[in-house]
């Protein structure tokens, strides 16, 4: 099947054959009638499908069929909403490639930066925004943004932003739409909170599943070491001077492991850079700039940072902490292999992750290699470091927290 035959017009093919694009991907294939028919559509797809460009060229497909329409004024037409920040930077560019030889005006907001120069484009008018769910609402609140006009609604990521705790804003977001417009669900995987949400929101919609989600490529090679938690950095080093080359991301639970071994790696001499919740955006930007580039070849990042991203040629994943969710781990692996390309994924298991491991190869139907030639064995009857809490009496407080104090909390991711 080609681009053509699924009725995408000159300008788009003209834009995609440019960006290299041969012929759809099965994503894009089972997906872009559908959006085209004004269907209501769940689609299970993770990056790397080519899903973006599933719901962006039908999108822009149909905004071309109407452009003879009488011109009000440019309006918000379609609104994509994003979990992460990265994710709708990257949605946005894809936008603009499919966009070039039409006059459909694209913009993305997010937070973490100034709102003013957003508001000025905004102001300006518009076809098509993408943004994270905060800053939409807080400039739907100025009034910058209206929803009245919006045909498409896509709801990217949709397991990731509920996860994020995003359910109310997004619930919201969709009541600011039309009643009648046609809504998009993406999701990597689809729990039972995100059939929920679909449940709510979606009208009779049509299903799209292209990969079994517990599945892992077989092109990857997948490897355990079990090793104390306090030896995990040696072998960490261990491994990076022996075994893996190339271009490497490290996935770590918490913004301060993230950190805590960024700064060992870059003392031994490693070209590292790093990218979590906490960071800035424009820092985070620059750290997925200089690893695209390859100006350093090492990536330190936690889940929700680096979920949803796409970068080509990795050539290996580390799992320095395993995830406690087993599909997390799929997302991560996933990340490698692309493309035919073979990849592989080194775990590191410490005695309180063994239930971890037990659940991801259940969910992968798959027993990982064991490596047990490593300098920092684990001694099999080690039992988890279990940290007990010095405080007296129920940890469940009475009081509830006061609001200096949730302000004052930290995100974790
Ligand atoms: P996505 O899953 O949307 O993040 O896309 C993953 C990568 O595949 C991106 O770099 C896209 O530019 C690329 N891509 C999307 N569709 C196609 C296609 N039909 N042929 C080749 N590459 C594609």
């Amino acid at each position: 099947m080609s681009f053509k035959d699924l009725k995408i017009s000159k300008p788009l093919l003209r834009a995609v054959a440019e960006a290299g694009y041969d012929n759809p991907t099965l994503v894009q294939e089972k997906t872009i009638p559908l959006v085209l028919e004004k269907k209501d559509v769940i689609v299970s797809a993770q990056t790397g499908t080519g899903k973006t460009a599933a719901f962006a060229l039908p999108i822009l497909q149909s905004l071309l069929d109407k452009q003879d329409a009488p011109k009000k004024g440019k309006t918000i037409k379609a609104l994509i909403v994003s979990p992460t920040r990265e994710l709708a930077i990257q949605i946005e560019n894809n936008f603009n490639t499919y966009c070039t030889y039409t006059n459909l005006r694209t913009t993305v907001v997010y937070g973490g930066t100034s709102i003013e120069p957003q508001k000025d484009i905004l102001k300006k008018g518009i076809d098509i925004l993408i943004a994270t769910p905060g800053r939409l609402l807080d400039l739907h609140k100025q009034d910058v943004i209206n929803l009245d006009y919006v045909e498409t609604l896509v709801l990217d990521e949709a397991d990731l932003m509920l996860d994020m705790g995003f359910i109310d804003d997004v619930k919201k977001i969709e009541r600011l739409c039309t009643r009648d417009k046609q809504t998009l669900l993406f999701s990597a995987t689809i729990p039972h909170k995100v059939e929920f949400l679909a449940n709510t929101i979606l009208n009779n919609p049509e299903r799209v599943e292209v990969a079994q989600n517990s599945s892992t490529s077989k092109n990857v090679n997948q490897w355990l070491y079990y090793v104390p938690k306090r030896n995990k950095i040696e072998l960490c080093l261990h491994v990076l001077r022996n075994t893996i080359k190339g271009n490497i991301i490290i996935f770590r639970r918490t913004k301060f492991g993230v950190d805590k071994l960024e700064k060992t790696l870059l003392k031994n001499g490693y070209k590292v850079d790093s990218i979590h919740g906490d960071k800035s955006q424009t820092t985070r930007q620059d750290a997925l700039n200089r690893f695209k580039k390859g100006e350093v070849n090492i990536l330190i990042a936690t889940d929700v940072a680096a979920r949803g991203i796409d970068i080509n040629e990795l050539d290996a994943v580390i799992n320095f902490d395993l995830p406690n969710i087993p599909e997390t781990y799929v997302h991560r692996i996933g990340r490698t292999a692309r493309a035919g390309n073979s990849g592989a994924a080194y775990s590191f298991c410490s005695a309180d992750e063994k239930n971890y491991i037990k659940s991801i190869q259940q969910l992968i139907q798959l027993q990982l290699d064991i490596i047990e030639e490593h300098p920092y064995p684990l001694d099999p009857k080690a039992k988890p470091i279990i940290h007990k809490s010095t405080k007296t009496g129920s940890k469940h407080k009475k009081r509830r927290k006061s609001v200096a104090s949730k302000k004052k909390k930290k995100r974790w991711y």
